[in-house]
């Protein structure tokens, strides 16, 4: 294996007797008082072996491998080898990605291991309105198998921020064009969008099936959806995450139903917390509430920006996962973490049944949360 100074760390600024890799925060400085260090980031373009950078630096093999050592510890290098199960176009097309995985790579773990993930990655999309940028971000990514669904056709007030629908779409059906234009952005990845009304968790479950993540951008008819997405996912082991806005606020959130992040119980855990939150959640559920979108584009980018980014980290495990509720406040550009703690519901409708022929009532989950607040007084 030839090694190779990681291309996104030049160039190597040379300092009196020292070398400085890297910049602002992220910059170390070298001891080099013979230039010998800075040489071996120059000799070291992956067109060498380590033999004969030896040779051209006059030290022996030892010596530079004790370097490389060194060098690999930093993390500042990485194997020249380009696997041969990318395509030509492939490397041409993921350049940017590759250069992106390299400040993750080293010696043993190859920055095109990280794109093979994304291509053996399976996600869902569920609502090619506010998820047809997702779509798209996928699709430019490398995820393997791309799968959507929606119902709707597009309008004209779509086309404010649903940016792969242009004026002569209006009137065709979301799935359709989504179907052509995700194809378009990247030939080599499977596309499969369904054109289908989601009414109940059943409808989910054959467009989710084998999916390692799902994206959920349905917010009609209100909880509700989102507890048809939360069912699906349950009963096929699958993480989500969803997200949206309310005017200045762009929140979304990670939940794993089948480990205990459910959003049923979540619901519950929220009922049994504040007397008022029956009132709020029967305000709204099951509603459908139109033409009160505040759907703004930058807005939108940036749900599909952290969306998309949280999701390629747990598709190829490059860096930890943030914690799973976020929330931007898009005025001062303040994001607000947290851990969004509830406790597992034993008797939750959802994640403690076998079998979901239907989710449950609102009224039983209101009964659960009642239930809890007399076990925990
Ligand atoms: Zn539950």
């Amino acid at each position: 294996m030839n090694v190779a100074f990681k291309r996104t760390l030049r160039p190597v600024v040379q300092l009196e007797e020292a070398i400085e890799v890297g910049m602002n925060e992220q910059r170390t400085i070298i001891n080099d008082p013979e230039g010998l260090v800075y040489k071996l980031t120059e000799f070291l373009d992956g067109s060498r072996t380590n033999e004969e950078v030896a040779i051209q630096l006059g030290i022996t093999e030892e010596e530079v491998n004790e370097a490389i050592g060194a060098l690999d510890g930093l993390g500042f290098l990485e194997s020249a080898e380009v696997p041969g199960s990318f395509l030509a176009s492939e490397l041409e097309r993921y350049e940017a990605n590759l250069n992106y995985y390299s400040s993750y790579s080293n010696l043993s773990k190859s920055k095109y291991e990280y794109q093979g993930s994304l291509k053996d990655a399976k996600v869902a999309v569920i609502g090619l309105g506010g998820g047809c940028l997702t779509t798209a971000y996928f699709a430019g990514l490398g995820v393997g198998e791309i799968r959507g669904v929606d119902f709707d056709t597009i309008s004209r007030s779509n086309l404010n921020r649903q940016f792969i629908f242009n004026e002569e779409d209006v009137g065709r059906l979301k799935s359709e064009v989504a179907q052509e234009k995700v194809e378009k952005i990247n030939p080599d990845v499977k596309v499969q969008m369904y054109n289908r009304e989601i009414t109940s968790h059943h409808d989910l479950l054959d467009i989710i099936d084998g999916c390692d993540i799902v994206v959920s951008m349905i917010d009609t008819p209100a909880i509700v959806a989102n507890r048809w997405v939360n069912a699906a996912c349950y009963i096929k082991g699958i993480p989500f995450y969803q997200g949206g806005f309310l005017n200045k606020i762009v929140m979304w959130e990670r939940l794993d139903p089948a480990s205990g992040s459910c959003y049923d119980c979540r619901l519950i855990n929220g009922l049994a917390e504040e007397d008022s939150e029956e009132s709020r959640l029967k305000a709204v559920y099951n509603k459908v509430f139109s033409r009160r979108n505040t759907g703004f584009a930058p807005h939108v980018s940036m749900l599909t920006g952290f969306f998309t980014s949280e999701v390629v980290k747990h598709l190829t495990g490059y860096a930890e996962l943030a914690k799973p509720y976020s929330q931007l406040n898009t005025e001062t550009m303040e994001l607000n973490k947290s851990d969004f703690e509830f406790t597992r519901v034993p008797t939750c409708p959802t994640c403690s049944q076998d079998h979901i022929e239907e989710i449950s009532t609102l009224d039983e989950l209101i009964e659960c949360a009642n239930e809890m607040r007399v076990v925990h007084g």
